[in-house]
């Protein structure tokens, strides 16, 4: 097979000096600049509707509308008892690609619930966002549908959220003070198993 020899560009005199690019570059934005100065001034008047001018959204005092199968932060979802759904089948944690799902599941005491996740922590700094979590689970027990996008944070640690945010999406590191009432492992409390099922009103299920 012949190898094929690109002869490298040779920048000519008027390149090197950048100013025709630069004028070129400054007619481009001056025309966008003055169309819709022109075309907004005339939509306040209520002429030329029909033309688009170009539209600005004033992040993050104004939101651009998200669609409905737009990817945003994740949630657990909740039963009526506000447990969380899940049972800890471990589906999503499996099949996430960038294994940034960790999962303690724990015995539920009622027999037609199998397991529950005593711990459930995702991080966010690690994620793809590629949604295979949600497809996966049988449960409908996680969603990406919050519609929150601002996920910058100032440490690696605040991008990790645990099962107090899944649940509830409002919460934002650093956290005060723990309200969930079944047993699970709180963070906020150094790892401590905190809650218990009665106060949930279920019953735990005798052997
Ligand atoms: S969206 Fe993808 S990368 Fe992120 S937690 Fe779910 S499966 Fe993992
Ligand atoms: S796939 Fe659903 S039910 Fe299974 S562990 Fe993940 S969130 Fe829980």
């Amino acid at each position: 097979m012949g190898v094929k020899v690109v002869q490298r560009h040779t920048p000519t005199f008027l390149e090197k000096i950048y100013l025709p690019q630069i004028y070129c570059g400054l007619k481009i934005t001056s025309a966008h600049f003055f169309r819709n100065l022109f075309l907004h001034t005339a939509h306040l008047f209520g002429r030329l509707k029909d033309r688009r001018a170009a539209v600005t959204y004033q992040y993050p005092e104004e939101l651009r509308p998200l669609m409905s199968r737009h990817r945003s932060r994740h949630r657990l979802t909740l039963r009526e008892d506000d447990t969380p759904r899940c049972v800890g089948c471990m589906l999503c944690e499996t099949v996430c690609p960038a294994k940034c799902i960790t999962i303690v599941p724990g015995e539920h005491p009622d027999p037609h619930v199998e397991k529950y996740p005593i711990r459930f922590d995702i991080d966010l700094g690690v994620c793809v966002y590629c949604g295979y979590c949600v497809e996966v689970c049988p449960e409908d027990a996680i969603r990406m549908d919050t519609g929150i996008l601002d996920l910058a944070a100032y440490s690696r640690e605040a991008m990790q959220l645990d099962i107090h945010e899944l649940m509830n999406p409002e919460l934002r590191k650093p956290l005060g003070d723990c309200d969930l009432d079944f047993p699970h492992e709180c963070e906020i409390h150094d790892g401590e198993m905190k809650g218990d099922w009665e106060s949930v009103g279920v019953t735990p299920h005798e052997h």
